[in-house]
């Protein structure tokens, strides 16, 4: 049969009825940019992340760019991120002019390791800095990278685009960051029809500038008090994500379901399952396994030969991308925890509304391989 690593065609019944009405109707009233869909939209966004402010725009990258801008990041500044993470963030930091420093992963939870960044944020005195997300949970230091940014003045942008509906402590993780992002790529946790992002905060200040930001830097139709760039949300992805948002707890519970199983039973087989640190509620965006550099090759070759879909997130650090050479300003961290880890994370399939034949049968594929 084989087993997709994701498949975003599962929607519920009636789903794919609504949205055709949606696009009639929006298309019949030439209803395209803003409106009441993005209205709607922030406000259902504001309620799932706890924060005042909520700012629909084109993509998850634009998101952090606007973030990042928002702090005040400009031509010139340094900006630390971590090396393990999607390519986007270490684009945003130089497409705002600035200048990369990339800090280690941690190999306790497979996110940014607090120590480098404590000596980095000293070393480099950065004008912000990049905490992500990753895996559809966060770092077991999240309130420390938080307070150890507010005490040193530092603005910390939470790139959030893997952590929709994530809680931390009983809220939503965005709750208590200073300003978060997320991305509506059709296969993160809350997807668009196309592409999407937004940016939470509580602060009204950076809330204006990031609105205007997305919005060519307007203050009034033909005004423009900086310059930005057009990051506008359409209303036909609004009015999709509104719809998604409907089922979305449904969605996540089936996702974290799935997660549920492989920490059932892929420990029974030795497989080293990753689990999100104490305090969190993953919202099911992946399932991450660690895997020996020299058996994970052999692992895989049996899952292609089955037909078991499979990831490998992330296959490598920023700092080594051929791309980041000529923008990279220094790595922290001596311990190449990033490369390691890169080398060893496998990712089984999971996505809302997985079967539970498709998991059994992932399940006897792994089995099969330790048993031959
Ligand atoms: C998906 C993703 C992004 C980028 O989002 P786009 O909407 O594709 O621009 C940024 N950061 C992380 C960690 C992501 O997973």
């Amino acid at each position: 049969m084989g087993v997709p690593f994701i498949d975003i065609k599962r929607f519920e019944p009636g789903f794919l009825e609504k949205w055709a009405e949606k696009v009639h109707s929006l298309s019949q009233n030439a209803q395209f940019i803003g409106g009441q869909e993005n209205f709607d939209l922030e406000k259902t966004l504001s309620e799932w992340t706890g924060k005042t402010h909520s700012i629909a725009c084109a993509n998850g990258t634009d998101a952090i760019q606007i973030a990042l801008r928002a702090v005040g990041v400009d031509r010139g500044d340094k900006v630390l991120l971590p090396d393990s993470t999607f390519w986007a963030t270490f684009e945003s930091v130089v497409n705002c002019g600035a200048d990369p420093y990339t800090v280690d992963t941690s190999p306790d939870d497979l996110q940014m390791e607090f120590s480098e960044f404590e000596a980095a944020i000293d070393k480099v005195k950065p004008k912000a800095a990049i905490l992500v997300h990753l895996y559809g949970w966060g770092s077991s230091k999240v309130e420390a990278f938080r307070s150890l940014c507010q005490n040193k003045g530092i603005p910390l942008v939470e790139d959030g685009a893997q952590c929709f509906g994530v809680k931390y402590k009983g809220e939503a993780l965005y709750k208590k960051s200073l300003i978060a992002t997320t991305s509506f790529y059709p296969a993160k946790v809350l997807g668009a029809a196309g592409d999407g992002g937004a940016i939470f905060t509580s602060d009204p200040e950076l809330a204006d500038k990031s609105r205007k930001l997305a919005n060519h830097g307007r203050t009034s139709h033909y005004e423009h008090g900086s310059v930005g760039w057009n990051s506008r949300l359409d209303s036909l992805q609004a009015a999709f994500l509104n719809l998604s948002l409907e089922h979305l707890p449904m969605r996540i519970a089936s996702r974290r379901k799935a997660a549920e199983f492989y920490y059932q039973n892929l420990p029974k087989l030795g497989i080293k399952t990753v689990h999100p640190p104490e305090g969190f509620e993953e919202n099911g965006y992946c399932n991450v396994t660690l895997f020996s550099p020299e058996e994970r090759p052999k692992i895989e070759s049996v899952l292609k030969e089955k037909g078991i879909g499979f990831a490998n997130i992330y296959p490598g650090a920023m700092s080594d991308q051929p791309g980041a050479k000529q923008h990279i300003q220094g790595r922290f961290g001596s311990k190449e925890e990033a490369r390691r880890i890169a080398k060893s994370v496998l990712n089984f399939p999971l996505f809302a509304y997985m079967k539970e034949e498709e998991l059994s049968e992932v399940l006897q594929v792994v089995q099969s391989y330790y048993k031959s």
